[in-house]
């Protein structure tokens, strides 16, 4: 071999090097041949060849950022929801090409070998999803940065569906090795749990609490490199394992009681086995509390270590080191960095409590209380009887400050605690993240505002100026680039590449919406992803779907806040008006739904449920599905949503205004040429903004109106008002859609009727209806349609987590990245 070939090895970027490198981890790294090796062998081979390429830069990375004394940013997050990574790594290094051509020697096919990937899916939904966008825009904006969260054995559920249910089944996604995660099995951090607290004294005589009997257990790091767009950062996602503590049972062991000392040592391991599946919906599980310790005390004492092995001025820990907590999940932080500050690093607390707070920041993601953590004070003295200490004195101070503030307001003190008083006392997260953070921000504009009027107004008095607005944001590479490449190209090719790393200049397509040629080829490109995803999903799932028909989509959790359910009321409307006039003047409408529901959630699950069943009976309904399908995809992840959202032209956003913090699903369709269907909620609101609400089909009642109705609202005043709505609900309710199992939708006509209808779908559903009845209206003059998908890829540059996270860096990290 020569120096040359030496180089090229591992690292050459050239078809070549590839080709070489792929057959020696075929050969060397997996021990099989050409002959005897699978697709799977394949695809690993591929990705360690990949992941060779990432290496180079990884350590360089790394030593420029020690060298120059940069201020990193860690990105605290329960959940990490990547999806696939092979081919966004491809892209960002820019040897897609190269790529396909070695692969192609080989006699395999590139599409072949991603599909054998299993989506890292460490993550519930749109919090999760958001962690990952921002973690490739902070490597594409060259922002120092780590990513930390937990390496969850299983991560969210695959979802199967048994006679129109869900069924939740384990995801194994570490059962073939995952390729793309270095273990630093050398990287041990010690977290303790239970115990007690002594009064000691130190030195000087000074009293010091001491931690003491506590059940020790073991966090070690797996590191995943990201690399930015362009290859020249490579920042990481560390996640982290919890391992038995060599003498955590140390008694048992001694006293010969080898078998419960192994039970014990599971326990330990058992910590970070799985991700808990509910979105925006508070538990209060012990082992959820366990989590969440030990992710936020390995995270610091990583951050600490890294610190002081670069500075010896504790001074300078806020010009070095801005933290990010996502949601509360990670709010331990503040008492666990006032613990290791006070209590390890012997800083007097004033001090310590002034670089914590500079150093804290939090972001906010939803309005719903239910979703508000808050831990019983007494689990927390038992699992964390030093922190509970230190939230109290926290609290005191905090009391004391509002009480300088706003003298003799008794009342305002009892709502404001960071203790929550009564029979069982609870610690409200959102407080302490408040209380303990320099910046709280909220996810989009309107969000924002709520936060401040509705859910922490007396905080948003006494801190204005901690409060503020980052609208959420996603990764056109992904988002684009990677799954949409005939759109992709066909921007390129008109306005340049630019857009990939600044997104604004998408604006550049703004005048071609007049431009017949282009809006063709827009519209030949969408045609082309409906055929596609249809070719997909007949081949998959036997369906006999028509890419001619308009493809309505809503992808997202299943939540009662989302409102599938009027969606799936509608379609009712439709098949009942089809039934009546089967030659009524109606474009033929595919209506595509995916969503996980929490196992626990049991309204969600008879959601899905009401859909499949509604999907059976119209499917078959020989007098309407030559107009009307309706198909529940399984198992909605990335992954799906990558096919997905490239093919869908309607786009639906409908919550109840004032439940949706921003959303990102929304902003997928708007950069892919979908036109949106929703309320003016989250997100939507800055879409409409930026398009023009004439670009969108806007309906329903606004924040300040649902909240007016809520309080004085009576459901079935609008159930009897409207024929349409009324027939279709008595539709359901008469088992129409259930003949085998009558009555089981009996209690969503109770949520509905007598419930209340929390969500205000009776309300809102005339307007969604006449929005779904304009949607019809314009797809038939199809130029007109294409005009305004063209205008929504156009005006969608704002929606760019890489201007998101330029956002947080300059206005709450104070990280300008280095210009490149
Ligand atoms: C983007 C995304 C979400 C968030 O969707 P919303 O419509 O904003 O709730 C959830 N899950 C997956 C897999 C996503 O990609």
């Amino acid at each position: 071999m020569t120096t040359n070939d030496h180089q090229r090895v591992r690292r050459g970027m050239d078809t070549d090097s590839i080709h070489k490198d792929l057959q020696d981890h075929l050969n060397f790294t997996l021990a099989k041949d050409q002959e005897g090796a699978s697709q799977l062998d394949f695809y690993q081979a591929l990705a360690y060849t990949i992941r060779d390429r990432l290496i180079d830069r990884w350590l360089q990375t790394r030593k420029t950022h020690k060298k120059n004394k940069v201020k990193r940013v860690y990105y605290l997050s329960l959940e990490f929801l990547m999806g696939r990574v092979l081919h966004s790594n491809v892209q960002n290094l820019n040897i897609e090409k190269e790529v396909r051509s070695a692969v192609e020697e080989h006699g395999l096919d590139y599409e072949t070998l991603r599909n054998e990937e299993v989506d890292m899916g460490l993550g519930n939904g749109g919090l999760g999803r958001l962690a990952a966008c921002f973690i490739d825009s902070m490597a594409t904006l060259n922002i120092p940065a780590y990513g930390y969260g937990i390496r969850y054995n299983y991560g969210i559920f695959r979802q199967e569906i048994e006679k129109g249910r869900q069924v939740e089944q384990p995801d194994d996604w570490l059962k073939w090795g995952n390729i793309w995660e270095v273990p630093r099995n050398n990287l041990q951090f010690q977290v303790n749990f239970g115990g007690r607290v002594e009064m000691g004294k130190d030195d000087k005589g000074n009293l010091c609490p001491r931690w003491v009997d506590a059940h020790p257990v073991i966090g070690i790091p797996y590191d995943v490199p990201i690399v930015g767009y362009g290859g020249k950062t490579v920042n990481t996602l560390r996640l982290w394992t919890a391992h038995a503590h060599e003498d955590f049972d140390f008694e048992d062991f001694n006293k010969g009681d080898y078998i419960n000392a192994v039970e014990h040592k599971v326990t330990a391991e058992n910590l970070t086995k799985v991700l808990y599946p509910n979105d925006l919906h508070y538990l209060g599980k012990e082992l959820r509390l366990r989590q969440q310790y030990l992710f936020v005390s390995c995270s610091l004492q990583d951050i600490i270590a890294r610190f002081k092995d670069e500075c010896d001025d504790w001074n300078e820990f806020p010009d070095r080191v801005a933290i990010q907590l996502n949601d509360t999940h990670p709010s331990l932080a503040v008492p666990e960095l006032m613990r290791i500050l006070v209590d390890e690093e012997g800083l007097g607390w004033d001090h310590a409590w002034s670089l914590s707070l500079r150093t804290l920041a939090y972001t906010n993601h939803t309005l719903m209380p239910e979703a508000l953590e808050k831990w019983s004070v007494e689990l927390i003295e038992k699992l964390l009887p030093r922190h509970l200490q230190i939230i109290y004195e926290i609290n005191q101070r905090f009391i004391k400050d509002i009480a300088a503030k706003f003298p003799g307001d008794m009342h305002r003190i009892g709502r404001m605690s960071i203790i929550e008083e009564g029979e069982h006392r609870q610690v409200r997260m959102a407080h302490l993240a408040i209380v303990g953070s320099h910046s709280t921000n909220g996810v989009a504009e309107i969000h924002t505002e709520l936060l401040k009027e509705r859910v922490v107004p007396d905080f948003a008095a006494m801190y204005p100026e901690r409060f503020n607005a980052k609208t959420n944001g996603i990764t056109q590479r992904r988002w684009l680039l990677d799954c949409n490449p005939d759109l992709a190209e066909l921007i390129t090719e008109t306005i340049g590449d630019g857009w990939i790393t600044d997104l604004k200049q998408v604006a550049k397509l703004k005048p071609l919406a007049d431009d017949r040629a282009f809006c063709d080829r827009f519209a030949q490109v969408k045609f082309a992803a409906k055929k596609r995803l249809s070719d997909f999903m007949n081949a998959e799932w036997d369906w006999e779907t028509d890419p001619t028909w308009i493809f309505d989509v809503q992808i997202k959790r299943l939540h009662e806040y989302k409102r599938q359910l009027m969606n799936a009321i509608h379609i009712v409307i439709l098949y009942n008006r089809l039934r009546k006039n089967p030659d009524m003047d109606f474009h033929p409408q595919l209506f595509l739904f995916g969503a996980k529901a929490a196992p626990g959630y049991f309204m969600a699950k008879l959601i899905i449920k009401l859909i499949n069943n509604i999907g059976d009976m119209i499917n078959r309904d020989e007098s309407v599905r030559h107009k009307l399908r309706v198909h529940f995809l399984p198992n909605y992840r990335v992954t799906l949503a990558e096919k997905l959202i490239p093919a869908t032209e309607v786009s639906e956003q409908i919550s109840t205004a004032g439940t949706e913090a921003s959303g990102t699903g929304n902003m997928k369709f708007m950069l892919n040429g979908a036109l949106t269907i929703g309320t003016m909620d989250g997100a939507n609101v800055e879409m409409a903004q930026e398009v023009g609400r004439e670009n969108m089909f806007i309906f329903g009642l606004d924040a300040a109106e649902a909240k007016a109705l809520s309080e004085n609202y009576d459901p079935y005043a609008y159930y009897q008002q409207d024929e349409e709505v009324r027939e279709a609900l008595d539709l359901i309710f008469s088992d129409h859609f259930s003949i085998l199992e009558r009555g089981i939708f009996e209690p969503i006509r109770h949520a509905l009727l007598e419930g209340g209808d929390r969500y205000l779908l009776l309300a809102d559903l005339p307007a969604y209806r006449a929005a779904q009845e304009e949607v019809q209206r314009i797809y038939k003059d199809r130029e007109e349609w294409t005009r305004r998908a063209v205008l929504n890829t156009a005006c969608s540059g704002k929606f760019s987590s890489d201007r998101t996270i330029s956002e947080y860096a300059e206005k709450i990290w104070g990280t300008k990245p280095p210009r490149k």
